[in-house]
């Protein structure tokens, strides 16, 4: 009895937040793991303090105190290095106004420091379609911010923003972009990773 009452009094003011992952989260992360299979691993909430350093921080204290505490909602890893590939957020709809515009300063972050950030709308399904398609969009913005036409003078091929693999150049056949050229995953049908030429 007594010794009971002396742990009651030692147990620390913690308690196990629930649930650790919200509902459209888990729906996400389910939705990510069928998507990439075992090309990425999948990390939720990962600090982006964990993620990025600062440059000169002790110029730069500001640009410390907005990352600090603050988290991404998954992250997909190389599953042999844990090389991070690509951030993802959800986008949560405010209260009353509709969909909140997607952070701004993430998306500087993330371009800054050279890692694509896709943002996916908040939901309790996902329709594996819109989520590669948001993939693709996140892949050809970093893309077209960093890769340089010269590059491609140098048959610099990208990587498949869905699974990572090689990709190879295409035309489309018919329908109303037919005659351009396009670069498909070389496991196309398997995979539909594409990424625009332009
Ligand atoms: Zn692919």
């Amino acid at each position: 009895m007594m010794i009971q009452r002396m742990e009651e009094a030692q147990r620390l003011t913690y308690r196990l937040r629930e649930p650790f992952l919200t509902t459209p989260e888990v729906s996400l992360y389910k939705a990510l793991t069928e998507m990439v299979g075992d090309r990425y691993v999948i990390l939720p909430k990962v600090s982006l303090n964990d993620l990025f350093y600062i440059i000169r921080p002790n110029e730069n204290v500001h640009f410390f105190n907005k990352i600090f505490r603050k988290h991404v909602d998954f992250l997909l890893c190389d599953p042999s290095t844990f090389t991070p590939q690509f951030g993802v957020e959800i986008v949560r709809p405010m209260s009353k106004h509709g969909v909140r515009e997607p952070d701004k300063f993430m998306d500087e972050l993330f371009s800054s420091a050279g890692l694509p950030l896709v943002h996916i709308p908040s939901s309790e399904t996902y329709a594996m379609s819109d989520i590669i398609a948001l993939f693709q969009l996140a892949m050809t913005k970093f893309g077209g911010t960093l890769v340089e036409r010269s590059d491609r003078r140098k048959e610099s091929v990208p990587q498949c923003p869905v699974c990572g693999k090689m990709m190879v150049l295409r035309i489309y056949r018919n329908g109303p972009r037919s005659g351009e050229e396009y670069y498909g995953c070389m496991d196309s049908p398997r995979c539909a990773g594409v990424v625009a030429i332009g």
